[in-house]
């Protein structure tokens, strides 16, 4: 089987009716790279750059260490895209391992583009970094978490700083596409408003099916309850899907059901063209993809939609 899939990996992702599939790689360290290649991925999709930061608190990396790392993810995609997504630490991820947070509900406080804006001079160096690599190499902007419109237009103000702070100094540059992650159920609500600031989007179902669901996504005591299936999880999905397709803007799912071969058909269905994931889960999903035609994939999706239960076993037509 595993000898099978590999001679899949020079195979464009083309489903049987013709649709081209973007399949990405969600890497954690620069080093993760090469592996992400050398599984067939066109890009990266997910480069969760707070994995440069955790653990070291008290020297954190300051701009020109983060301009070397993001320069080796570069270099290691082979000038393949790299899609970096602004720090993500808070909640499930402390910049700390032995750090207790005192806080009640850290995965509703002070986590991602918050912990950012908190902190505008740490943002921008971490943003003066992404600028300077995108001179280097092909380089896409990420932010998760946001919520708010002010929060966006806050973040876009700091990308517009840094900038300036480059132009100051006399550093190149090089242009990025702006992208928003969508994880909070309010912006898949109003994902219209995000398209109008935003060149792409990718959604995060590992955070959008908690907050939708209400379920800690690290809480064993709760897991029989995250339920990527879920309607309400599916329904936001397909909207932002919808939307981005109607408006012309790529919208990748980057959350672990963008890996797990059982959800493949639905997003098909639903869809998606673009996913990212960890590299080992790439081929895997390429495969389903070849089998796929999205001429009988879409209407069903749409029947899984209204449906209000979802057995499992509806997903191996
Ligand atoms: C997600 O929430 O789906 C996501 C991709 O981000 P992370 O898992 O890093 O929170
Ligand atoms: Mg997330």
């Amino acid at each position: 089987e595993r000898e099978r899939l590999a001679r899949l990996r020079h195979t464009p992702a083309v489903t049987l009716d013709g649709h081209k599939v973007e399949l990405l790689a969600n890497i954690e360290q620069p080093g993760d790279a090469p592996a992400a290649v050398r599984a067939g991925a066109v890009g990266v999709g997910l480069f969760r750059s707070e994995f440069l930061f955790m653990g070291k608190s008290g020297n954190l990396p300051g701009e020109d260490e983060q301009y070397r790392a993001y320069c080796e993810a570069i270099d290691g995609m082979q000038g393949l895209p790299v899609t970096i997504r602004t720090i993500d630490v808070g909640a499930d991820k402390p910049l700390d391992k032995g750090f207790k947070d005192t806080h009640l509900n850290p995965a509703l406080g002070l986590r991602a583009i918050r912990w950012s804006l908190a902190d505008p001079s740490m943002f921008r160096n971490q943003l003066r970094a992404v600028l300077r690599a995108a001179a280097y190499g092909k380089v896409k902007l990420l932010f998760p978490m946001l919520a708010h419109v002010h929060e966006i237009e806050q973040t876009l103000a700091q990308v517009e700083l840094a900038r300036n702070e480059l132009d100051a100094r006399g550093v190149p540059y090089g242009s990025v596409e702006l992208g928003a992650m969508i994880e909070v159920p309010a912006a898949a609500l109003m994902v219209r408003s995000f398209l109008k600031y935003f060149d792409f989007l990718s959604i995060g179902t590992n955070d959008l099916i908690q907050y939708t669901l209400a379920i800690d996504r690290a809480d064993e005591a709760v897991a029989h309850l995250y339920d990527p299936l879920h309607p309400a999880v599916l329904r936001l999905v397909a909207d932002v899907i919808a939307e981005g397709q109607a408006q012309g803007k790529s919208v990748c799912v980057c959350g672990e059901t963008a890996g797990d071969v059982t959800m493949t058909r639905l997003l098909l269905g639903l869809g998606l063209r673009s996913f990212s994931m960890h590299p080992a889960q790439i081929l895997a999903v390429k495969q389903e993809i070849l089998r796929a035609d999205t001429r009988k994939l879409a209407p069903w999706a749409q029947q899984v939609l209204t449906g209000d239960e979802l057995p499992i076993a509806s997903l191996m037509i």
